[in-house]
């Protein structure tokens, strides 16, 4: 009796640890991971089945590695974030190439000098006025006439506002291809693919550390108390309960099409489509293009994804923030409603709202960790029962 007492006064104990970290995606794998290297006591809550985020992949029982939310191409420049990456995973070469359907023709994306210089602009563009939306910075970077075939049609399908609403900060990710180059990413020093794919690399990154699968934090939170950090890599209008409204998102519907009789369905990894000849089409990927050759030839039938976006209602269908002038007031808002909360540093892909590459989500990591290391001396402070914060 007295046993069984002391059992259910047990279960209502929260668990308490040092750092709890929300979500096993590659933010919260990253800071764990460093965390827990330096000794840390370190718990990762993820309401997924299974650990990796927005990154995980599977194999289909052709043998063909599908990426469970899109195409993953991982590139950096930072030989600090490619040996981090490479302690849990070896890496083939892969430099990924895109084709886009504009006028009814397939083109290199990105789109090169040659076919910019091909359009002469009048009156010629001024590049040093500040553009104030995501069309006046394409169009400092691109005739209109190339804007138009390329770029309008594209950004309408995949964000579902006009492109004069978004933040022009958008086209920095609009490259223009050097003469030559033909690949997406031709300047970045480290290309490739995880040999055994991102759900193992993901695996090994937090081996060690404690992880409860399946656990969504904001509907538990009662149950756990972190002493000196709360890491929350989730979105941050749901942690606030949109208690300001919702940020808006885009995410893709994908469906995956098998295709037995079929070796190679289309020539290229991914093409775009930036005409409306299918309206919701934003792209098709066919996956035996990203497998290292030798693997590729052993495989019959070919698997196909097409993506068409939507505005997702569930924030676990939450993939790319909306960079319009709206959304980003509102985050400002949630952004500083966090920082009123102590020990809690909420980041990564939803957190920060604001769409990061790998690479860009694991330097995020870098930095939080370190500063949660050095923080080491208010570690004496009482600690934090989330549930009473919010
Ligand atoms: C469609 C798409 C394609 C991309 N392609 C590329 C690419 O080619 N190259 C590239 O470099 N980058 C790419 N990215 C970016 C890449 O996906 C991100 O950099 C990466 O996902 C960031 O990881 P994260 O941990 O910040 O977020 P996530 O991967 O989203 O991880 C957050 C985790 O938190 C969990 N979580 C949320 N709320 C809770 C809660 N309440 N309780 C418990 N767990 C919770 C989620 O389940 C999730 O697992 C792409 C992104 C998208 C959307």
């Amino acid at each position: 009796m007295g046993g069984c007492l002391k059992k259910r006064s047990l279960l209502k104990m929260p668990t308490s640890v040092d750092y709890l970290v929300v979500g096993a995606g590659l933010t919260g794998s990253t800071i764990a991971r460093l965390l827990s290297d330096k000794g840390r006591e370190v718990l990762i809550l993820e309401r997924r089945r299974s650990p990796g985020g927005n990154v995980i992949d599977f194999l289909h029982p052709s043998q063909i590695r599908v990426h469970k939310y899109g195409p993953h191409y991982f590139r950096c420049s930072s030989r600090r974030i490619w040996d981090f990456v490479n302690r849990f995973s070896k890496f083939y070469r892969y430099e990924p190439t895109v084709k886009i359907v504009a006028d009814g023709q397939y083109w290199d994306w990105p789109i090169n000098r040659d076919l910019v210089a091909k359009h002469p602009r009048s009156p010629a563009p001024r590049p040093k006025v500040k553009p104030q939306d995501f069309e006046e910075a394409c169009l400092l970077k691109m005739p209109r006439a190339v804007y138009k075939a390329f770029v309008e049609g594209y950004t309408r399908k995949q964000w579902d506002v006009d492109p004069r609403s978004l933040d022009p900060s958008l086209a920095d990710r609009i490259r223009i291809n050097n003469t030559g180059e033909s690949t997406l990413t031709p300047n970045s020093s480290f290309q490739g693919l995880p040999t055994d794919g991102y759900s193992e690399m993901m695996k090994r990154m937090i081996e060690g550390i404690p992880c409860s699968l399946g656990v969504d934090f904001l509907r538990r939170q009662s149950e756990f108390r972190a002493r000196k950090g709360l890491v929350f890599t989730g979105a941050i209008d749901e942690f606030f309960g949109f208690e300001q409204g919702r940020l808006g998102y885009r995410a893709h519907r994908r469906c995956h099409k098998f295709l037995r009789d079929c070796s190679q369905y289309q020539a290229w990894p991914q093409v775009n489509y930036a005409d409306r000849a299918d309206p919701g089409l934003l792209r098709r990927v066919e996956w035996k293009h990203l497998m290292p050759p030798s693997a590729r030839k052993q495989i019959q039938g070919t698997v196909i994804t097409e993506d068409r976006p939507f505005t997702p209602r569930d924030p676990d269908d939450f993939e790319y923030p909306i960079p319009t002038r709206q959304n980003s007031r509102l985050s400002e808002y949630y952004r500083a409603r966090a920082a009123t909360v102590p020990k809690l540093t909420i980041c990564g892909r939803l957190g920060s709202y604001r769409y990061m590459d790998m690479d860009a989500a694991i330097e995020a990591g870098f930095g939080i960790a370190k500063r949660l290391l050095s923080e080491k001396s208010k570690a004496v402070c009482p600690g934090v029962t989330i549930a009473h914060e919010l």
